[in-house]
């Protein structure tokens, strides 16, 4: 373990990063997915050297809170023998892999990818020169799944699809989000990752740090060019890279110099919350709500002894902060729902926790200006006091401009701010709604105070429950409306 002062910034088991409360960890878990034997011991191992308080994050990992700086050898040794510590230490603080957590279930699934996505993270354990690369490097499989990641930002992601006229399933090459036209057969996969990785290692090596951090692979595409790069990679590889749709991927490249463009919505936020059946005949999956992906060692604990009675002993952690239990027979789907409504969880999508977003906030960002995850927090369980809401919505804190934690479409986002009222400095908020073209959507609210922002917000949802038009969503409810008439109706005064 390093010492405080030589902590990183992006945390991994090992290596934690400083943060408010203590040093922050991450535990990473290729594709979300946990077997029961590793959740128990996960929750053993926090109660005993942490707060017991963990957190999925928006790449599925597990973050834990304020752990201890002195652990006994045998415990990490124990935890790599359970695969939840990387193999070896130096490569462990690389990305999550991501993929869907409906992988190999969804009723929309064109490939399984958990077999990929094992095959990736073997390679990574296994090249210690990895360890190199920018810590914010990513890689994604996506399966062709209803439950998409498609919407999450990966450097370099792959998306299954049929190819027509033999309907044959191959893999698109992806570079932050943008389909480069060069499509992969499922046996290339690991070698073109490799020859990708490879090239992009050694741009990096020889470019100076920007800002401090080691070049990202969107300045490599600005720099060289994707057909450069892809040059490179070819030149790694015994097969050449097939191209198809040439010339979309040039209208792609010329849009999108940078790789900046974002592949439409496939899926709608919190789709994986509630009960769903699967593609194997007569099982279903529930997704279960954590309220910005926080849980407490004995819901692990208990959600695992559930997974492993009424599922198929795995929990999937998602990059929407929640998890699954997979493979219940349908008979037991009721009584696994009540046994989670006993732990004091739900699967609602409609409740308001289920579709909260926030970024650190203050207490592990210096950046934020208000404490993101306690006001987002306070304000639902205000909210949930108060009135049930019977359709998703979806709210974002950010504690800065930057907006870290957007990854969805979102109908409110709140930008923190510090607001002079009667000669003090006190949090507030600016409160934006609709428009998801525009960062935030449009302005509704400046400088609202904590102590208000409750109640603007309900005033805002109440507002749109009553006067909808059926089937309206809330951003669509808001771009109806010209923004001086939005901003009155949403305002405090009484609607007759
Ligand atoms: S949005 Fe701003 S405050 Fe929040 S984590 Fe990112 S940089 Fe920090």
């Amino acid at each position: 373990m390093l010492s405080l002062s030589e902590l990183p910034t992006c945390p991994g088991l090992f290596s934690g990063s400083r943060a408010r409360d203590g040093v922050l960890s991450r535990m990473r878990i290729p594709g979300g997915i946990l077997n029961v034997q590793q959740c128990w011991s996960i929750a053993n191992f926090v109660d005993r050297y942490s707060s017991g308080c963990l957190q999925v994050t928006n790449r599925a990992n597990l973050q834990i809170r304020e752990l201890h700086s002195q652990i006994p050898p045998s415990i990490w040794q124990d935890l790599q023998k359970l695969g939840l510590a990387s193999r070896r230490v130096e490569v462990d603080p690389i990305r999550n892999i991501m993929a869907s957590p409906t992988a190999g279930i969804d009723r929309q699934n064109l490939l399984d990818t958990r077999p990929l996505v094992a095959a990736w993270d073997n390679y990574l354990q296994t090249h210690p020169e990895l360890s190199e690369l920018s810590a914010k490097f990513s890689i994604g499989f996506d399966g062709g799944e209803l439950v998409s990641i498609r919407n999450f930002r990966n450097d370099i992601l792959l998306v299954a699809k049929r190819r027509q006229p033999n309907s044959e399933i191959i893999f698109s090459l992806h570079f932050n989000g943008v389909d480069t036209g060069i499509i992969i057969e499922e046996s290339q996969c690991i070698l073109v990752l490799a020859s990708l990785t490879s090239a992009y290692l050694e741009y990096t090596k020889n470019q100076p740090r920007i800002n401090g951090k080691k070049p990202r692979l969107r300045h490599l595409l600005a720099d060289w060019g994707t057909a450069k790069y892809l040059e490179k990679v070819e030149k790694k590889l015994p097969f050449a890279l097939r191209q198809e749709a040439i010339e979309l991927f040039l209208k792609d490249i010329s849009n999108n110099s940078c790789g900046t463009g974002i592949l439409p919505v496939t899926s709608a936020p919190n789709g994986n919350l509630g009960i769903h059946s699967q593609r194997q005949s007569g099982f279903s999956y529930i997704g279960i709500a954590l309220p910005l992906g926080k849980l407490e060692s004995n819901q692990l604990r208990n959600l695992a002894s559930l997974a492993q009675n009424l599922g198929g002993s795995t929990l999937r952690l998602t990059p929407w902060q929640n998890l699954l239990i997979s493979d219940i027979p349908n008979s037991q789907v009721f009584e696994v729902k009540q046994q989670i409504a006993d732990l004091g969880l739900h699967s609602s999508a409609t409740h308001l926790d289920s579709c909260l977003v926030a970024c650190a906030g203050s207490s592990g960002c210096a950046s934020a200006a208000t404490d993101t995850q306690s006001h987002a927090l306070a304000m639902v369980r205000d909210l949930a006091q108060k009135w049930t809401i019977d359709r998703s919505i979806n709210i974002h804190f950010s504690g800065c401009e930057k907006s870290c934690a957007q990854h969805q479409p979102i109908d409110i986002t709140l930008v923190g701010i510090q607001i002079q009222q009667k000669g003090e400095t006190i949090a507030g908020y600016n409160i934006y709604a609709g428009r998801k073209d525009l960062p935030f959507g449009r302005q509704i609210f400046r400088a609202v105070s904590v102590a208000e922002m409750s109640s603007a917000i309900e005033r805002m949802l109440r507002v749109y429950q009553r006067f909808r038009e059926p089937r309206e969503s809330f951003g669509q409810f808001c771009d109806r409306w010209a923004i001086d008439k939005l901003q009155k109706l949403l305002s405090p005064v009484t609607h007759n």
